[in-house]
């Protein structure tokens, strides 16, 4: 009976591990069901529309631990406040719009909505004319590519990191893709190149290595829509001139919808979006902004003039 019992303690501890793996996986995707007559997005749409949108986080009464869905959720104590209400705005194909506020303002939130991490409360989002609740999650992933702060890899080679944008891509096309996002030298350094196994028992890509292979992943994916969180607060000036470089590679000629640090960015913007509390406070561009002198103005004396340093990106002809 012992042994059997030491058995089953081993089974048990395998599942657990199984099940936190399926954990990981669900992180990635949309936690949320496709409707049954869900359409597919035409190849190549590309605009964004956020339309009189609110948004809460489910509270924990709505969380059934009937789904592993639900059971991957975040577990925030705050959930069912409302954390966005009447957004709206819109992204243009081929347009660069920057989310700016303050810390907590919901730039995260509302960027989450796109790829439908989350369904609003009330509105809609539209990607490509269509409502996100109306289209297959499989278009919806094939039309967006994502770089957020914290980029995850798999516990697998670095090519297969990279081949799950992209299934059936050359090495040749993953090469290009890593090259371009700046960091191909560094994995040709590596003794055993894409085939070097990546995380805790692999090899350890620094904060701004992983971003720069997320940015690889979606120069190989080459999606019409690209979502991106800029922040790169603890890197080193160079690693943030290379990660720069590969972010500008990955914009172009894109839908771009970017959580902005950067005064690059903010100024280089079709348009910027001020969140406040969870409302569109301001739209403009970055001169119309900084004319207003309201809040954007503000944040851009603190957030952004100040990283800019010695004002190499503040060109002549500007007000300072
Ligand atoms: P930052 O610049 O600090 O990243 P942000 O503007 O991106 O902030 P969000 O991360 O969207 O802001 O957060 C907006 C609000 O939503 C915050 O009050 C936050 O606590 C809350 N929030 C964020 N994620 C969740 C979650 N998964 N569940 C519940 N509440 C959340």
């Amino acid at each position: 009976p012992l042994t059997a019992l030491s058995n089953v303690r081993v089974d048990v501890m395998s599942a657990l591990v199984s099940f936190q793996r399926v954990f990981e996986v669900l992180d990635l995707k949309p936690l949320i069901r496709e409707a049954e007559d869900a359409k597919d997005l035409p190849a190549g749409a590309a605009s964004i529309v956020f339309r009189d949108v609110d948004f809460r986080y489910p509270g924990p009464d709505e969380v059934s631990l009937a789904s592993l869905e639900d059971l991957a959720r975040p577990d925030r104590s705050d959930n069912g406040r409302q954390i966005l209400t009447g957004v709206s705005f819109s992204v243009a194909p081929g347009e660069l719009v920057a989310l700016v506020g303050p810390s907590g303002a919901g730039k995260t939130t509302t960027a989450g909505l796109v790829p439908r991490l989350y369904d609003v409360s009330a509105g809609a989002v539209e990607v490509g004319g269509t409502d996100v609740r109306e289209l297959t999650s499989a278009s919806l992933t094939e039309h967006i590519g994502m770089v957020t702060q914290d980029a995850h890899l798999f516990h697998d080679t670095v090519r297969e990191n990279l081949l799950y944008a992209r299934p059936g891509a050359t090495d040749e096309e993953v090469w290009e893709a890593l090259d371009r996002a700046q960091i191909g030298a560094t994995v040709r350094r590596l003794e055993s190149g894409l085939d070097t196994v990546v995380g805790e028992r692999g090899y350890r890509f620094s904060g701004g290595e992983k971003q720069r292979l997320a940015i690889a992943r979606v120069l190989l994916k080459a999606p019409p829509i690209v979502i991106l969180d800029e922040a790169t607060a603890h890197l080193d000036s160079e690693s943030e001139a290379a990660v720069q470089r590969a972010l500008d590679s990955a914009l172009e000629g894109r839908t771009s919808l970017v959580i902005a640090h950067r005064l690059s960015t903010v100024r280089r913007a079709d348009r910027i979006v001020v969140l406040e509390d969870g409302a569109v406070v301001e739209t403009g561009t970055h001169d119309d902004l900084v004319d207003r002198g309201g809040l954007y103005s503000e944040l851009y004396k603190t957030q952004f003039a100040e990283r800019s340093g010695a004002n190499s990106e503040y060109g002549a002809g500007s007000s300072g």
